[in-house]
């Protein structure tokens, strides 16, 4: 019963969703409670029960993906593989690699279900870790399975499914539910010490316990302000995402909002992959999403290794991800868990709090620079912005089609300058290629002026 809710066979079929007249949210919401209840229970079951359950999956998914997307059935057709006829994990570990630039320049029909396009989805953009904007879509089948999950990780945090959690939101779409009453919008980062009483005020109004959400640069900086002003937030749990937490982060948000903080592992796209459990210990959500690490050739290395983060979902049909390259870089533990969780474990690394350090010491996270690029991804295909000097900027972009007109860079160094600091000079330089650094990962923000600090010594630039 329980293998067929995660499998959605049966009674928890997503054709439900298709009916028009069973969109109500009630329905949802069963359905959300359904899957909850499943994926609470799994998370402790034998490894190769789930990996029984993936196989189905990624069959189901793929099947889905020959018939309705002629992306894919160019793809399965050059690898020559079928489909249904998956049997084993080698045949589908044949298939290889997806970048996120194998999707761009291509009209979106040609990589999405249109059956499903006409029907209600999430249209965002995402740049993430890898600097190449791209434009994806999100259906209701993935999103009722994705606050399934959420549930998941609230148990773990607060030990109840169903505690309030006010989502910080800047560009982040995610959430745990659909009430639009708890998310706290902020435009960006420097925008918060004007805001945090408003924060303040949404968490008292909630007259009970909350957890906190939202990016690990904001909730540092929430942080520093509740204590800079003696607001006592004091939210039940803090739940990071986006950049990884150092240690000292950590410990930094826990001492001044007297909390404990759990770092999960998300990318926009893709959705929750891992997080922390009780102990500590990022454990991949495996019922949702197949992860894999693999060398520069694809190759799949053993646990331990640290290699390129591949990862299939299961969930999202409009616009499957099947062995797509995450962009991050990672390590898989397959060792217990003290927690009894036998999901397999993740380590990311690479991920960290970026800050830019501007004139008059306002200091701005990397991920605040994010959207500038993404919302003009029509015709940039990469891009790095390096900051040469506390008011020097060079921006690097690799262009979609031949070149960029000069008003559009006027619009990008502006876009730039509101997002930053009025103040800074702005250069640019269109190239063929930005190197990834010598690890393989893409990076788009590189500062030459912090260079020698510890803050950027994981990331080593080539
Ligand atoms: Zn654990």
């Amino acid at each position: 019963m329980l293998k067929a809710i995660l499998l959605k066979r049966g009674m928890r079929s997503d054709r439900f969703l298709s009916y028009p007249f069973l969109r109500f949210s009630f329905l949802r919401n069963f359905i959300v409670a359904l899957d909850a209840y499943a994926l609470l229970q799994s998370q402790y079951w034998p490894r190769e029960d789930i990996k029984a359950i993936q196989l189905e999956r990624i069959r189901d998914i793929l099947t889905h993906a020959k018939e309705k997307i002629p992306f894919w059935r160019d793809k399965f057709a050059a690898a020559k593989i079928d489909p249904q006829k998956i049997s084993d994990w080698n045949e589908f570990l044949r298939l290889p690699i997806t970048y996120k630039t194998d999707f761009k320049s291509k009209p979106v029909a040609y990589f999405t279900d249109q059956d499903l396009f006409a029907q209600e989805h999430i249209t965002n953009t995402t740049s993430g870790s890898t600097a190449e904007p791209l434009i994806f879509f999100q259906d209701r089948h993935y999103e009722t399975r994705s606050l399934a999950i959420a549930r998941r990780i609230l148990k773990i945090v607060s030990r109840s499914t169903l505690l309030p959690v006010i989502q910080v939101r800047a560009r982040d779409r995610r959430g745990f539910d659909n009430n639009e009453n708890l998310w706290f919008h902020t435009y960006n980062h420097n925008q918060l010490k004007y805001r945090i009483n408003n924060l303040y005020q949404l968490a008292k109004n909630l007259k009970g316990p909350f957890v906190l959400y939202g990016f690990s640069s904001y909730l540092i900086e929430i942080a520093r302000l509740c204590s800079e002003r003696e607001i006592p937030l004091h939210p039940v749990a803090v739940i990071a995402t986006g950049e990884g937490l150092q240690p000292s982060q950590k410990e930094f948000i826990e001492s001044h909002l007297k909390t404990e903080v759990f770092n999960c592992y998300t990318t926009t796209e893709l959705g929750w992959l891992a997080q922390d459990c009780e102990e500590h210990n990022l454990h991949i959500n495996s019922e949702f999403a197949y992860v894999e690490i693999v060398d520069k050739d694809g190759m799949p290395l053993e646990n331990g290794k640290q290699g390129r983060v591949i990862v299939t979902t299961f969930d999202n049909k409009i616009m499957p991800f099947i062995r797509y390259d995450t962009g991050d870089l990672g390590s898989l533990f397959t060792e217990l868990c003290a927690c009894g969780r036998t999901l397999p474990q993740l380590k990311i690394i690479g991920r960290q709090v970026d800050m830019i350090v501007l004139p008059d010491n306002r200091t701005v996270p990397s991920l605040d620079i994010l959207g500038v690029f993404e919302k003009r991804l029509e015709f940039i295909r990469q891009y790095q912005l390096i900051q040469k000097n506390v008011d020097e900027f060079f921006v690097k972009i690799v262009p979609e089609k031949e070149t960029i007109g000069s008003d559009r860079l006027i619009a990008i160094a502006n876009h730039l300058r509101r997002n930053l600091h009025p103040g800074i000079r702005v250069e640019f330089e269109i190239v063929k290629e930005i190197p990834s650094t010598a690890s393989g990962k893409k990076i788009y923000f590189k500062s030459l002026i912090n260079a020698a600090s510890p803050h950027h010594k994981d990331a080593p630039t080539s």
